[in-house]
This record gives C-alpha cells, structure tokens and sequence, in this order.
C-alpha cells in the first residue's frame, strides 16, 4: 500500500498545507472543510471534495483530521455524518490536532469497537512546515499502526516520534505548547515593563534575543514585534486553547501549572482585546490592565 487513498478533514491554515502535499505527492486524495468553499482549490489540484466526514471517510483507507478543537474533532468523526459512520474497518485514522488525551482516549475506544487503527499525531511546525513537508509527528499509539502510517508521515513531515500508547502524542503536543505560550506570554509582560521604564524597545529585545532569555519562540515573537506583523501561522486563541488543555489535562493528573494558569489569563486577555484571529505573538500587544 505506498500510496493509500487519504481523506483530510479541516483545510485551514495546517490542513491545507499537508492536503496539498499529499495531491502534490500523487495520493488519491479526498477533501472535507465545514465551509465547502475552502475544497474548490484542491479539486482544481486533483483531489475529490466530499460534502460530509462520512463521505470523506468512505473513499478512503487513511482518515486524517486537522481541526481545531475537541469540540472540532468530535464533530468530523462522530455522528451520522461523521467520519467514523463511513469508515470502513480496519480503516486507519489520524488526529493530527491539537486536542486533550481525554477526547483522544474516547474517540480511540469508539474507533475500536468500530474495527478502525486510531493514532493521535500531533505535530511541531507551522505554516512553512506543512507546506514544505517538515512537519515532526508527535505520535501516541500502536507500532503497526505508526508502520501503516509511514507513507502519509514520510510526505508530510522530517520526523516521525512515537511516545507510547494512544494520548501520549496529545500530552507531548500540550507540554511543548504550554512552555511555548508560557514564554509568550511572559514577553508580553516583559514589553510592557520595558516601556513602563522608558528603556528602548529595540535595544532591549536584541539583548534579550542574544542572551539567556532567547529561546526559539523568544526570537519568533520577538521578530513579529519588531516587524510589526501578525498575520496568523498558528492563531492566538489557539494557543490559548492549548494551555487549557494543559491545565485540564495536569488537574486530573494533580499538577499544578500555576505559570500556565497565569498565561491563560494574559492570552484571555488578548482575545478580549480582539487578537484571537491573529498569529499567537500577537498576545505582545496585550495592555497592562
Ligand atoms: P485553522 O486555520 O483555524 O483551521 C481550523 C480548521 O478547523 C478549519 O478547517 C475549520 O473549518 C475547522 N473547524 C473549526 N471548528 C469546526 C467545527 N466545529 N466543526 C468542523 N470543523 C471545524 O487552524 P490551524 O492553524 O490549521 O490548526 C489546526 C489544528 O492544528 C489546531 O488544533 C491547532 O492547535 C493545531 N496546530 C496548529 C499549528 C499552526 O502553526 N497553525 C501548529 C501545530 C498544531 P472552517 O474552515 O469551516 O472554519
């Protein structure tokens, strides 16, 4: 099986990318977005649009979704129209959002029952990444099922890491967020300061840049800022909605994240303020109060 039949569930900013990658690739392809509009590119590249999940999943022996949420993926696989109702067994399906280990342990016992492999396979990356084929697939679930994915994996990403059983790609992707938007959101903080004292603002984020504090998502947020540009690769909400996640996920294990709890409150506050649509280093802007 080296070119399976695949359906993608979501064409937004990730989903498009690793679609076309894949119609780029030779796969037969089947598209599925909640707005139809978003499927009429990718039939012009060759791939076939499906109206409902169901449909998507029917043509196909690999299911991949890239949705938004858990609200998201609940509504592509499940139900009458959902992606699950069309899959045939032994059909092997692929979450690649960013979701809680919770959802993902209720949609792989449903799947089972159903006959269906499951794989939660978070990614690393963002836009340049899935377009370029450089995504690292963070992955949770069974090596068979990890070998049967390979060929969908080996055109959509530099890196394929298995962690173990079924959710752990989940808490991997939430630990590798919630650090990431803790480091933002604390820039945040850090700008305001630095205005509040009169320091220069270019001055200050070179030397924080180049110095301890210059982490990779430092310079990235700090590169927006100084560019002024915020056009969303992976939008503000969310990241907010990742160090939820976090937080629900660390509650029922009894861990406190109380930098993470702090974060949501700076990225709540953003989106408050209206930059939920923009890039995630947008939460720079946040006012003080
Ligand atoms: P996005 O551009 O906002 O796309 C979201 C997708 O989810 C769209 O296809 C949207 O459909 C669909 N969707 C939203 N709510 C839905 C619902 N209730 N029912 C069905 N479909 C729904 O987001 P993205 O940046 O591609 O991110 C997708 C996932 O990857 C998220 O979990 C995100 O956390 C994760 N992620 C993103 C990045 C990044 O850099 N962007 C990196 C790693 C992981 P419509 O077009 O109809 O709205």
């Amino acid at each position: 099986m080296l070119k399976p039949k695949v359906a993608i569930l979501g064409l937004g900013i990730m989903g498009s990318g690793m679609a076309r990658r894949l119609v780029g690739a030779g796969f037969p392809v089947t598209v599925y977005n909640r707005n139809r509009v978003k499927c009429e590119p990718f039939v012009r590249e060759g791939a076939i649009a499906a109206v409902t999940p169901r449909e998507a999943a029917s043509h196909s022996q690999i299911i991949l979704s890239m949705v938004a949420d858990d609200e998201a993926s609940r509504h592509v696989w499940l139900g009458e129209d959902g992606a699950l109702a069309g899959a045939a067994r032994d059909s092997l399906l692929i979450e690649c959002s960013t979701l809680t280990a919770g959802w993902i342990q209720e949609l792989a016992s449903l799947a089972t029952k159903h006959g269906c492999r499951v794989l939660d396979a978070p990614v690393t990356g963002t836009k340049p990444h899935a377009e370029s084929g450089e995504l690292v697939f963070l992955v949770g679930g069974s090596l068979e099922a990890v070998a049967a994915a390979q060929p969908v994996f080996a055109v959509l990403g530099r890196e394929t890491i298995h962690l173990g059983p079924t959710g752990s790609g989940a808490l991997m992707k939430l630990t590798n967020n919630f650090l990431c938007g803790v480091q933002a959101a604390s820039l945040a903080e850090a700008l305001r300061f630095i205005e509040a004292s009169g320091l220069d603002r270019a001055k200050a984020l070179s030397i924080l840049t180049a110095g301890a504090p210059g982490s990779g998502i430092v310079k990235r947020v700090a590169d927006r800022v100084q560019a002024n540009e915020f056009t969303p690769n992976f939008a503000l909400r969310w990241m907010a909605k990742d160090l939820s996640y976090a937080l629900q996920e660390a509650s029922t294990r009894q861990v406190p994240l109380q930098t993470v709890s702090a974060a949501v409150g700076v990225f709540q506050r953003a989106i408050d303020e209206g930059h939920g649509d923009e890039d995630f280093s947008a939460v720079s802007k946040v006012s003080t109060s």
